[in-house]
């Protein structure tokens, strides 16, 4: 069969469960923006709601999360009128190829999903059904639209070759090309920010601990706070980069600063070379108040007007769906599906 060449587009998304972090903005809202200035491809960015409540929300909370989220997008240099933003719940197509995939996806490939373990825990009986079948939803995600790049943070590598792989099955077991094997994209300095408090953990929005985090929310005073009590050991910064080997939490501290300051980590670690963490962590501090305080301020403006923002969720909506139908109407037809 000759292989079907598909248009190129970019789909990712974010959970609203809890507040955005640095590492969200780093490692996939800061590059969401880049990549959609760079205009080669049409982007489409998701609130992902379904993915939320595999961990129970409150529902106000996750209301309020998800009109966060929407303005940490925009704040974030996403432009609802060059990318299509919306929640994932507000566009059935992605419940209904989710299925679908349920019914492709292999229960040994969900078993060796690592974000499964770290969020299972020693509790994997009592954890919702939908946390293990996470990957499946996720794949309907990105292959609902037949995107073909999935900016994400290094955490989210091993989902984006699950659904490479669901892909192939779906298309091998009907005879077909009609998904693309996406690929993941995972660039930049900081493709995974680690907690301020455990250099070995990623930063989560979901961390109990607020000082595992910056949010993109927090004052000048928290920013610098979190800074300053951040674990880090008693060595000075050393002359290069190899200097940093065993030493996780400094090696986080200068990925973030490289990121922020749009250096790479081997000057960074050049220009402070012999200093200690007393005279880099307040310009670090200084520099993450700089890059993240006009973020924040623009999503506070943004979130005095809630009926603003669900109508630009509306659109956003609207838009996906009118990709996603077809996708999915197509979709059922090749699996032997009848009906509109
Ligand atoms: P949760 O704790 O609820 O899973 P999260 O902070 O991991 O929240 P997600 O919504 O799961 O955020 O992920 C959204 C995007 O942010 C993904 O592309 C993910 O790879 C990226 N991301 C999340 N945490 C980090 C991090 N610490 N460093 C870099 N990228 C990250
Ligand atoms: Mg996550």
């Amino acid at each position: 069969m000759a292989e079907v060449v598909h248009t190129p587009r970019v789909f990712s998304g974010i959970q609203p469960s809890g507040g955005l972090t640095l590492g969200n903005y780093l490692g996939a809202l800061k590059r969401f923006g880049e990549t959609q200035d760079q205009g080669e491809m049409p982007t489409i960015y998701c609130i992902v709601d379904m993915h939320a409540i595999t961990v129970w929300q409150d529902p106000e909370k996750l209301r309020h999360a998800t009109r966060a989220l929407t303005a940490g997008f925009i704040a974030s240099g996403i432009d609802p009128t060059k990318s299509i933003l919306f929640n994932q719940s507000a566009v059935p197509g992605h419940a209904q190829l989710g299925w679908i995939f349920n019914c492709v996806a292999r229960l040994g490939w969900m078993q060796r999903m690592t974000q499964f373990k770290d969020k299972a825990g020693k509790n994997s009986e009592n954890v919702s059904l939908g946390l293990f079948a996470y990957p499946a939803l996720m794949a309907a995600d990105i292959l609902v639209y037949h995107a073909t790049h999935v900016p994400v943070g290094e955490d989210q590598k091993q989902h984006v070759e699950l659904t490479r792989d669901i892909a192939i099955k779906f298309n091998n077991d009907y005879g077909t090309d009609f998904f693309p094997v996406p690929e993941p994209v995972i660039e930049g300095a900081a493709t995974r920010v680690m907690s301020l408090r455990d250099g070995t953990k990623k930063m989560s929005k979901s961390d109990p601990s607020d000082m595992s985090r910056i949010n993109l929310t927090d004052d000048a005073d928290t920013i610098a706070k979190k800074i300053r009590k951040a674990k880090t050991d008693p060595e000075p910064l050393p002359e290069t980069l190899d200097g940093l080997e065993g030493r996780p939490e400094a090696r986080n501290l200068v990925n973030i600063y490289a990121a922020l300051s749009g250096k790479a980590a081997d000057e960074v670690v050049a220009e402070y070379a012999g200093q200690q963490f007393g005279t880099f962590k307040p310009a670090l501090a200084d520099l993450a108040v700089e890059r993240l305080s006009p973020i924040s301020s623009e999503m506070s403006r943004l979130m005095q007007d809630p009926a603003e923002i669900d109508r630009i969720l509306a659109h956003g909506a609207e838009q996906a769906n009118a990709i996603a139908a077809p996708i999915v109407r197509r979709a059922r037809d090749i699996v032997g599906m009848v009906g509109a």
